[in-house]
């Protein structure tokens, strides 16, 4: 199957997010592409290990969907698949490329399958599907924390310079804001420590946010803790936020509702904090304390400044 893997950077380098795509399809694919937007990212792309060539494209690393569609269209021939991670860009571009080519699409794959279809999984995660597609080319993002990253070295891919795709015309990008990093990316964080409404207070929040970070996990949290404006919008987890599967997630007055769980309940080891005992989140918990959840932070806080940061 020959495959195409979009490269999207963060903070400069290649994203984590990316290098679990590659590990998500490598060994299904022959040969492997990558497709850069900008020319440092093309050349970190090609010490990839499996990567047989890489596609540098234009973009300057700023590609509105339309245009990095555009730019899809221009290289698919011959792909089997394209991939990427499913986040916002191409979950932007692809269906729009998809369109562009008469090719099918598959949103927030959990893996291949092992007829070449794809596995999803449907209603809030509660069923898994193989979803076989129709046309020679599909274009498919995939839930990258599923997978563990390969290397960053190891590789010696060419780099192909490709011509610049004319710009889309009928919109412009007027102005990008990049919203302030905290933290530790949260799609493919190793621990997660999340906050519910059971937080009660943004400054609460932000006091878990500071424990995640001496900790080295990333702050996540519900949607009723994001809706209420305690959390911002990039840490809602569940099934219209961030899928997750972290070595271990830590639940704070989170009840457990499903369309939370949706995005945590392939965490590895699930420690949930709430005062209800007949909250939901226990049913997933491989630990559960019934208590109050600021006691549990305050020993934790007292217990981290004990020991030091991480
Ligand atoms: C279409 C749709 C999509 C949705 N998508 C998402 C999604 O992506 N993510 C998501 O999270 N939700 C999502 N929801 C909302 C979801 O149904 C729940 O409303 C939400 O998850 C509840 O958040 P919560 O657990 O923080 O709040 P609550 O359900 O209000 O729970 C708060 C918990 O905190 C506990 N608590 C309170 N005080 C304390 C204390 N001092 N100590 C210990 N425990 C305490 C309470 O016992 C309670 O269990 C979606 C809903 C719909 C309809």
């Amino acid at each position: 199957m020959k495959t195409l893997v979009l490269a999207e950077s963060d903070h400069g380098s290649i994203s984590d997010a990316t290098l679990r795509v590659i590990s998500a399809v490598s060994q299904r694919s022959a040969p492997l592409d990558v497709l850069a937007l900008d020319a440092e990212t093309a050349s970190e792309a090609a010490r990839l290990p499996g990567v047989a060539r890489v596609l540098s494209s234009r973009c300057d690393g700023v590609a509105t969907p339309e245009r990095l569609a555009a730019q899809l269209r221009a290289v698919c021939a011959g792909y089997s698949l394209i991939a990427a991670a499913h986040r916002p860009l191409a979950r932007g571009a692809f269906p729009r490329a998809a369109a562009l080519t008469g090719s099918a699409f598959v949103a927030d794959a959990l893996g291949l399958a092992n007829d070449g279809g794809f596995l999803r999984g449907l209603y809030a995660g509660s069923v898994l599907a193989t979803v076989a597609s129709e046309t020679a080319l599909t274009f498919a993002t995939f839930r990258a924390s599923s997978f563990a990253p390969v290397e960053r070295a190891g590789g010696n891919a060419s780099i192909v310079t490709l011509d610049a795709v004319p710009a889309f015309e009928k919109t412009s990008l007027v102005e990008r804001q990049a919203t302030q990093h905290t933290g530790h990316d949260l799609s493919t964080a190793r621990v997660v420590v999340a906050g519910g409404r059971g937080l009660a207070s943004q400054e609460n929040i932000a006091r878990l946010g500071t424990l995640a970070e001496r900790i080295g996990a990333a702050l996540g949290a519900s949607r009723a803790a994001v809706d209420a404006g305690y959390a911002p919008n990039a840490a809602q987890v569940g099934q219209t936020g961030k899928t997750v599967a972290p070595d271990a997630y830590l639940a704070f007055g989170i009840s457990g509702a499903i369309q939370h769980l949706a995005g945590m309940k392939d965490s590895k080891i699930i420690v949930a904090v709430n005062k209800d005992p007949d909250a939901p989140i226990f049913s997933v918990a491989d630990i559960g304390l019934v208590g109050d959840l600021f006691e549990t932070m305050r020993e934790l806080e007292a217990y981290v400044g004990a020991r030091g940061t991480s």
